[in-house]
């Protein structure tokens, strides 16, 4: 299956992404955050087009023949290639945010222990942690970082309405969580968020240890 790019559309620009995502894709697999195929990346590579995994694939072995090119309604561009089931999560992000350049979804052990023990709740809130600065807009400790935790669903419409609603009622936003699932966080280019996912991982675990040793 090979990639065709319509007039406007910077193949350079699209196999830089696809580069990139390969890269953060390889070393957060090897981190054990992608387990059996799972999790989706991609990159805003114009205004109105972004690159996606395909789905199914190894993530640990991504090259650009396993990333496509889409629109910011999910609709495959210049390929018959399937993008990731989870696609509307992520050009819902790119069409809210014009900055946003990045979204990284993964599924650690962590991540999905987390979710299942807030699920209830419907969110996380972290508070007092040194390592919530690596966050976007955060400059204290003494802050709150509120990640909330939606529940699973395989019709995405619902999550997208979901994540819809959240914002509508002006909450912040940096990331959230899917019930058994993994998280969703994303910023202005790779380097800020692998920033965010390494410390919401972080984070999540202290969290989950902390529950751990005061039983
Ligand atoms: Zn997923």
């Amino acid at each position: 299956m090979s990639q065709t790019f319509p007039p406007g559309v910077s193949s350079e620009a699209f196999f830089a992404c696809a580069d990139a995502i390969a890269g953060a894709a390889k070393d957060l697999a090897a981190l054990g955050w992608t387990p059996a195929t799972s999790s989706n990346f991609s990159m805003r590579v114009d205004d109105s087009h972004a690159a996606i995994t395909i789905s199914g694939r190894d993530k640990g072995r991504l090259d650009r023949d396993d990333i496509m090119l889409i629109d910011l309604d999910g609709q495959a561009v210049g390929t018959d290639a399937r993008p990731s089931a989870e696609t509307a999560l992520h050009t819902q992000v790119y069409r809210r945010w014009p900055d946003t350049r990045v979204v990284l979804h993964t599924h650690s052990r962590t991540q999905s222990v987390a979710s299942r023990l807030f699920a209830a709740q419907g969110s996380i809130r972290l508070e007092g942690w040194e390592l919530q600065k690596a966050i976007t807009g955060f400059h204290t400790h003494e802050s709150m970082l509120q990640i909330p935790v939606f529940p699973n669903t395989q019709h995405m419409p619902e999550l997208v309405a979901r994540v819809e609603a959240w914002l509508d009622a002006g909450k912040p936003l940096h990331a959230y969580l899917i019930d058994g699932h993994g998280i969703y966080t994303w910023g202005r280019d790779m380097a800020e968020t692998r920033r965010h996912l390494e410390a919401l991982e972080f984070l999540l675990a202290c969290e989950l240890d902390l529950r751990r040793l005061s039983a």
